[in-house]
């Protein structure tokens, strides 16, 4: 028995009586043969147990705290109802992610609006609907809320985005850089903005927000982050005279894609950011605000696999085999964008040994649309499903129609049942919006 269950997998799979995968008591070859392929699975338990482990191991090392999915990173009506149910906020970027949000039920209180560059009409419908928290960007859009929420006669209560000069990627950090971002306000002149928010009528200050990047597999520069706001929050204190009601740190935590990556659990994670901020407070003296924290990939990432079929397999002599799928960079553009590498198996063969170095590429007219180059699996065959894992983030979220290929259907899995979240896009689709 070569299957042994890997961190990039949801926790839910095994081997199912066919001896084939499975993902929450289902079978992949028959959900292939249900819903066609390629097709999004998500595990409703990977996905609850994810948002569990936040609000446990978060509130168990700080009293006051909220866990806001960032909803980026896969906004799916079926998804978010599940994430709300299971207690957490919900952040958004644009005016479609908060009409998703409010149309799953996510309580308005509970949202964060956030983005550089709202427009106006942005800031009218996240005002209107009441979101809890609006992270300004620059100054201009401070500006511009305060004039839109006068003339609505509404209150803005917002949050500062930072730029704290800490910039995270998966095992490094610089601690100097990152202030060349399109995000935020140098750290050294939030005191400045603050004095400017003083003239608004209109904005009520709440806080401040940092996030220090995506995919960060340790927790270090967490820490340091830390460090750095709370040195601001007591900086804030001396020069603005306010008090920072809520902390905001952002997401970031990073997920296993391959064997070799073994993030920290989000325990240990929660413990660091818990116990530097209540050190690095009472050593300053200061009130504890509330703590938001964004978890995107991290709550959805590990709950998500895509399957495909392999179509034709080529082999260019000495060089390469090839095993081509029925998707590619139009579900998941991640390998072309990032050069971000997946671990993946053949359903039917996920007991054998891995003894072909292949390279699984797409059905796009785009040399580069390779999702996974170099890769162990047991030797495939034309008609073989293909199982990539931890899909759950920033794909369906960043999935186009290139080469007019219809977007594929997600379903839900769990306990031996699945369900639509969205149905396969039709060649209708294709040309419902053209004249
Ligand atoms: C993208 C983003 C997140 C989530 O990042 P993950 O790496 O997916 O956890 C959280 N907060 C903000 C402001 C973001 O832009």
């Amino acid at each position: 028995m070569l299957y042994n269950k890997n961190q990039y997998m949801p926790v839910s799979s095994g081997i199912s009586v066919n001896n084939n995968l499975e993902i929450g008591g289902c079978d992949l070859a028959g959900l292939a043969a249900e819903y066609g392929t390629p097709l999004y699975i998500m595990d409703e338990e990977t996905l609850r147990a994810n948002c569990r482990d936040y609000m446990l191991s978060f509130s168990s090392n700080y009293s006051d705290v909220m866990i806001a999915y960032a909803s980026k990173a896969l906004s799916v009506l079926g998804v978010l109802k599940i994430i709300g149910e299971e207690g957490l906020g919900v952040d958004v970027v644009s005016g479609g992610e908060l009409y998703l949000a409010l149309k799953a039920g996510i309580v308005p209180q509970k949202i964060i609006f956030h983005g550089n560059n709202k427009s106006p009409q942005e800031l009218i419908e996240a005002l209107q609907a009441g979101v809890g928290l609006i992270v300004v960007d620059n100054l201009q859009e401070l500006k511009n809320l305060e004039e839109i929420a006068g003339r609505l006669q509404k209150k803005a209560s917002i949050l500062i985005r930072v730029t704290p000069g800490i910039e995270a990627h998966t095992h490094d950090f610089i601690k100097t850089g990152g202030f060349d971002s399109k995000f935020g306000i140098h750290i050294e002149r939030v005191c400045d903005f603050i004095e400017e928010i003083k003239h608004c009528n209109n904005i009520d200050f709440a806080g401040l927000h940092a996030h220090i990047g995506s995919q960060i597999l340790e927790v270090n520069p967490f820490g340091f982050a830390v460090e750095k706001m709370t040195e601001l929050i007591e900086k804030i204190q001396k020069r603005n005279h306010l008090e920072i009601k809520i902390l905001n740190l952002g997401g970031g935590l990073g997920i296993s894609y391959l064997e070799r990556e073994t993030p920290p659990p989000v325990a240990e994670y929660a413990r660091v950011i818990g116990q530097e901020l209540k050190y690095n407070l009472e050593r300053r003296k200061l009130p504890f605000p509330k703590l938001i924290i964004e978890p995107g990939r991290s709550i959805v990432g590990r709950a998500g696999v895509t399957l495909y079929t392999i179509g034709a397999v080529k082999e260019n002599k000495n060089i390469r085999k090839y095993l081509f799928v029925d998707g590619g960079m139009s579900d998941n553009p991640r390998p072309m964008m990032y050069g971000a590498k997946y671990a993946a198996d053949i359903v039917s063969k996920i007991s054998s040994r891995k003894n072909e170095m292949v390279t699984v590429a797409g059905k796009f007219c785009e040399s580069g649309d390779v999702l996974i180059k170099d890769i162990h699996l047991p030797a495939a065959l034309s008609g073989d499903l293909l199982a990539v894992y931890a899909t759950g983030a920033y794909n369906y979220a960043m999935a186009s129609n290139y080469n007019q290929n219809p977007r594929p259907a997600m379903v839900l899995v769990g306990q031996g049942k699945s369900r639509l979240l969205v149905r396969r896009e039709t060649y209708d689709d294709l040309t419902a919006k053209q004249e």
